[in-house]
Order: structure tokens, then sequence, then C-alpha cells
């Protein structure tokens, strides 16, 4: 015997390799079942326990075998991001704080109506694009959100409804991918959580139930209508690009032109179905009447629609929200254009969950955020300055 044989083995610490579920498609989960030697129809099971009846713990799920059931535990699990923290508004919003790893935190909302809940799910720790009037951008960016904390979200919005209970009517019949980040430069997973909200052993959302909103990220809308089945909401925002490159930079690389084709494609394969066109109305920058009839001419041939939303205010931004009837004059020059126009309702503005005003709690790797302060804290300054 040799020392080397005569060394302990060690043992395998297999907690440490576990898979999460929640990172799992149906089929991904076939594919997991099958590589411990069980049967693909298991994620079936597992799929009906976890997203249609809450259940995490596998002692629980009484189809499957004893055995199974007692194996499990040590190849894999059912963890969704943590909830660290609820705010209600005054008019029901819910806005949960997430807690990921190492000091991350999302966002979550939930924004129920009359006959549908809907919840607007993040897609990346911060954002890294750097639209001017949006909260999100100022706070850096630190990495992309797994499968499990995208689905995840969905799961404890579900699960944490029910446990309220206090509304049957009140649950998740609609997501949009309208939380931090952007949804089209985290592509994988978001493709998969989306199969999952779809899936009818899951969540079962209709596609016209489930939107992605990108700020045009060309390539990954091509994509996403090959790959995926869900309705397309892009972040318009401007009806030029000398203005739409200050206000969402990523224009610089896919221009109007090239996004608007893109659109057309995406419509092209999808017939029937519209485009949601959203435009952030900010007072005396992009909501005058030339502006309206500027976004008509660029809007020909795209089948779609246009949803304004009056600016949402959040410390140190440099913009105002669109005086009412500025609004309304812009909104009738587009209805009179062809489209069917929209005015979304501000929700949630006093627990700051309404659009762009999400921000988690985030361990920024860009340096935006601290140049941000750094810019609040000068302006603070000088106001201060010229007050004195
Ligand atoms: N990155 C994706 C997903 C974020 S969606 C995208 O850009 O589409 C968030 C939506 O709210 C987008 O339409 C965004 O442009 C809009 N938004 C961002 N900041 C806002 C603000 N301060 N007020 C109103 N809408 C805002």
């Amino acid at each position: 015997m040799n020392a080397l044989s005569a060394m302990p083995i060690p043992i395998q610490v297999i907690s440490e390799n576990k898979r999460n579920l929640l990172d799992l498609d149906r089929k991904g989960l076939a594919e997991f079942f099958v590589s411990i030697g069980e049967k693909p129809f298991r994620a079936q099971q597992i799929f009906k326990w976890v997203h249609q009846r809450g259940i995490t713990d596998f002692a629980l799920m009484t189809d499957l075998s004893k055995a199974l059931r007692e194996r499990l535990p040590s190849l894999c699990e059912i963890k969704a991001p943590e909830i660290a923290k609820e705010q209600c508004s005054l008019d029901g919003t819910r806005k949960w704080l997430l807690r990921l790893d190492s000091g991350n935190y999302i966002e979550t909302v939930f924004i129920p109506e009359k006959k549908r809940g809907t919840l607007c799910v993040s897609s990346q720790v911060g954002c890294a694009l750097n639209c001017t009037f949006c909260s999100t951008a100022t706070q850096g960016f630190n990495r992309n959100l797994t499968v499990s904390e995208i689905i995840g979200q969905v799961w404890q919005a579900v699960m944490r409804l029910r446990a309220i209970g206090e509304d049957k009517e009140c649950t998740v019949t609609n997501v949009v991918m309208m939380g931090m980040g952007e949804p089209l430069l985290n592509f994988e997973p978001v493709n998969i959580a989306l199969a999952i909200m779809r899936d009818e052993l899951a969540y079962a959302l209709p596609r016209r139930r489930v939107t992605l909103s990108t700020s045009g990220i060309v390539p990954n809308i091509d994509r996403l209508s090959r790959e995926a089945d869900v309705s397309l909401a892009v972040s318009l925002h401007a009806p030029n690009d000398l203005l739409r490159n200050v206000l969402v930079p990523i224009n610089k690389k896919y221009p109007i032109s090239v996004l608007m084709d893109a659109c057309r494609r995406f419509a092209m394969d999808k017939p029937g179905r519209h485009i949601t066109m959203e435009y952030v109305m900010l007072q005396g920058v992009n909501d005058k009447p030339e502006h309206a009839r500027q976004l008509i001419k660029i809007l020909q041939g795209v089948p779609c629609k246009v949803n304004l939303i009056p600016f949402n205010p959040f410390k140190g931004a440099s913009y105002q929200r669109s005086l009412k009837e500025d609004i309304e004059v812009f909104r009738s020059i587009v209805v009179k254009g062809g489209f069917i126009t929209t005015v979304r309702k501000t929700r949630g503005e006093d627990i700051d969950a309404a659009c762009g005003q999400l921000v988690g709690q985030i361990i920024d790797r860009t340096k935006r955020n601290a140049r941000f302060v750094a810019k609040i804290a000068d302006t603070e300054e000088i106001r201060s300055e010229s007050y004195a």
C-alpha cells in the first residue's frame, strides 16, 4: 500500500453542485431526470408541483416514488430569490425587493387592475444601457439574472399573492419584462423563463399576456421572433435619431430605420399581432406636435400601437413630466395618423414602483452610480449656494 492509497477518500460534497430545478424549463428538466437515470415524465410531475402548487419540498411530492423523494434532496433543490421587503401602494400596487447573492437586490412589481394582474419582471441586476430618463440606469450594472432568478420572481409573486389571499381575483394574469435590465441582452435565460411562463403545466400564460420590452437590440429581436412566442414592446421614446441617440444611446448602434425594419420583420412573422411602441413623455424634449408628426412617419408600415408613458421622476433626474394637455394634443395627432394610442396610467408612484423607478440595490461594477451620486451632490450644492 503506498502513501497515497492510504489517504482517506474525500467525501464528495454534492450539496455545492446541487441543481436548482427552477433553472430548467420542461425540456431541461426531462434531460435532468434522464441524466440521473429516471424517466423523463418526472419533469411533468415536478413542474406541476413547483410552478402550479408552489411546493419546493420533495417529501411532499406524493406522486413520486418514496425512493426518489428521498434521493432528490441530495441532487437538487428548488430555490427562488427570497422576498427581503414588500411595499404596498395606496393604489394596490405591490413592490417586492428580492435578495440575490452577495449584496445584490432586484425589484419586481405587481399591478392589480379590475380584470387583470400584471407582474413587471426584471432581467438583469441593474442595466448596462444608459437611457438618460431611467433611474435603473443610474444604478449601473452588475450581472445578468439566471433563469431561477427570473422565473423565481413570477413564482414568488404567485405564491405571495396566494398567501395573502385577500382577493381571489388578485393573481398574475400578465407578465411584462419591463423591470430592471435589458432582457434581450440576457437572451438565453430570459428565453427559458418565457417558455416556463407560457408552459401549460406551469403558468400557462397566453402569448398576448407575456410581453418583452426592449430598447432595440435588433439581432435579438429577430432571434426572439424565431425562438419565442411572446408579444413585443419597443422603447422608442423619440421620433428621430438625433434625439434618440441622447435618450436611448443604444440607438447609435441600431438606429431608428434599422429598428423599424426589425419590427416589420417581427410583425410579418407573427401576423395579427401588434407591437407596442413605448414613448415616454418628457416636457419640452420629445412632446411637441412636430414630434408626433415625425413619429407617424417613422411608424409607417409597422403594425403597432403607441403607448405614451408620462415620465416618472426620480431623484437627480434631468427631465420633467409633460403637461396633461400636451400629452393629449400629442395623442390626438398620432391617433389621426392611424395608430391606436393609449396613455399609460401611472401606478405605484408613492412606493417608487412606477416605470423607470426600479432600482433594487446593486453592487455596481460600472462606477456609473458613483458618478451619478456625485452629480446629485454637486447640483444640490449649487442649489443651496444659489439660495444662500
Ligand atoms: N430595457 C428594456 C426594459 C425596461 S422596460 C426597455 O428599455 O424596454 C421599462 C419601460 O419604462 C421602458 O419603456 C422604459 O423606457 C420606461 N421608462 C424608463 N424610465 C422611465 C421613467 N422615468 N418614466 C417613465 N417611463 C420610464
